[in-house]
């Protein structure tokens, strides 16, 4: 089959779900794998038009509102082909989806179960049912653990055409984003990860790791930023893939996402990654207001924030927080109270000004939708824009 892989928006860095995938499609020599980068190419016309099959990866919420109109577009110039969304997104809108453009929606782990659906498109054969959903017939994410391949990033435009690392010296670095597990150990509550994978962790095998990071270096890079939802919710895997990764490309800098409970808990691990070239940690911080922090079941305290921020600032490691300023329970003096925290913990050149105005997004499936506090602010599901709708209690 001609497969075509769409991706919209994975952050500015070349993405990981369509080489993920299409490694896994060109693994059994059975199809002909071609990728769109839509956040740095043009649709390209040909390329829709001779495919069979066109998957388009949506894993965040960003990449399925330009992911629906991609469809939608590829459905106007090839009404033909087969149309499927894969990723963590896809299966939190599936209804929707399958009501609309989507042939098919993957959930979960998806390079199994996407190469099995387009292998059995291909033979006219009955669905695979793990982790597919057609109209007719609707399945849990798949869950279950697969054997990773090394992403093709050979199907992708090269490292120079994303987002670079700027160094304190001025230094522009060209990143290579990986991943070492998907899932996460947690369940916050505003987080969307929680509603597919429900507490639970999948590890990419550490072997496909270093050989992504080869490849990437092979292509330029020279900064990597693991993209795993939390990166020490697996420490001895991750910290032996950094050891192992330092060993073969001493040059290499890189960053991670960690949770403030992890930073806390395995200081002794961020010391070590500091000291094998970690330049920054990125942290879901989200609130300093313990009330907030308890609803939406963060794990941490304000005074939590204090102390990961102090060990970061041990280890020589700038902590860099995301922030969620914009919930139902924001009051003016909360929202000043954060920036006082900002300003007294020396955090305004460790911020990303964008942080100062996030939203609560209400994904279906977010667990925050369970709890009394929110009801009286929540209201209905806006299906095409992949949220409910929330008001504040003084929207003045
Ligand atoms: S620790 Fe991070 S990735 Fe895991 S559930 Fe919480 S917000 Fe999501």
């Amino acid at each position: 089959m001609n497969v075509l892989l769409i991706s919209c928006y994975e952050l500015g860095h070349q993405p990981f779900g369509v080489a993920s995938a299409g490694a896994h499609l060109l693994a059994g020599g059975r199809h002909q794998v071609e990728c769109l980068d839509l956040a740095v190419e043009t649709l390209d016309e040909a390329k829709v038009r001779r495919a069979d099959f066109v998957g388009i990866s949506t894993p965040m919420h960003t990449a399925i509102r330009l992911g629906v109109k991609a469809g939608e577009m590829a459905r106007g110039l090839n009404p033909q082909c087969h149309i499927c969304y894969f990723g963590l997104y896809a299966s939190l809108n599936e209804d929707y989806l399958l009501e609309g453009v989507a042939d098919s929606v993957i959930g979960g782990e998806f390079e199994t179960p996407l190469t099995q659906h387009v292998d059995r498109l291909a033979e006219n054969g009955p669905p695979h049912p793990g982790g597919l959903s057609l109209a007719e017939l609707r399945s849990p994410p798949n869950l279950s653990r697969q054997h990773f391949l090394p992403p093709a990033r050979h199907l992708l435009p090269p490292l120079e055409r994303y987002a670079r690392l700027r160094t304190s010296e001025g230094e522009f670095r060209n990143v290579g984003y990986v991943e070492a597990s998907r899932g996460c150990a947690h369940k916050c509550r505003h987080c969307p990860i929680p509603a597919v994978y429900e507490g639970r962790l999948r590890i990419v095998q550490r072997e496909v790791v270093l050989a992504d990071i080869d490849n990437l270096v092979h292509m330029g890079a020279q900064h990597i930023n693991f993209g795993d939802p939390d990166f020490l919710n697996g420490m001895k895997h991750s910290l032996w893939i950094v050891r192992e990764m330092r060993s073969r490309h001493p040059e290499l800098s890189f960053d991670f996402t960690a949770k403030i409970e992890h930073l806390i808990q395995h200081r002794d691990a961020v010391m070590e990654l500091a000291a094998l070239g970690c330049v920054f940690i990125l942290s879901a911080v989200e609130s300093v207001d313990d009330r907030i922090l308890r609803y939406l079941d963060k794990g941490h305290t304000r005074d939590d924030v204090v102390a990961a921020l102090e060990i970061t600032r041990a280890a020589d490691v700038a902590l860099r927080p995301s922030l969620l300023p914009f919930t139902p329970w924001t009051t003016l003096s909360g929202y000043l109270e954060l920036l006082e925290f900002v300003q007294d913990h020396d955090l305004v050149y460790q911020l990303d000004p964008v942080q100062y105005s996030i939203r609560l997004l209400l994904p279906p499936g977010s667990r925050l939708l369970d709890i009394p506090e929110i009801q009286p602010h929540v209201g209905s599901l806006i299906q095409e824009d992949f949220v409910y709708t929330w008001r504040h209690p003084d929207p003045g």
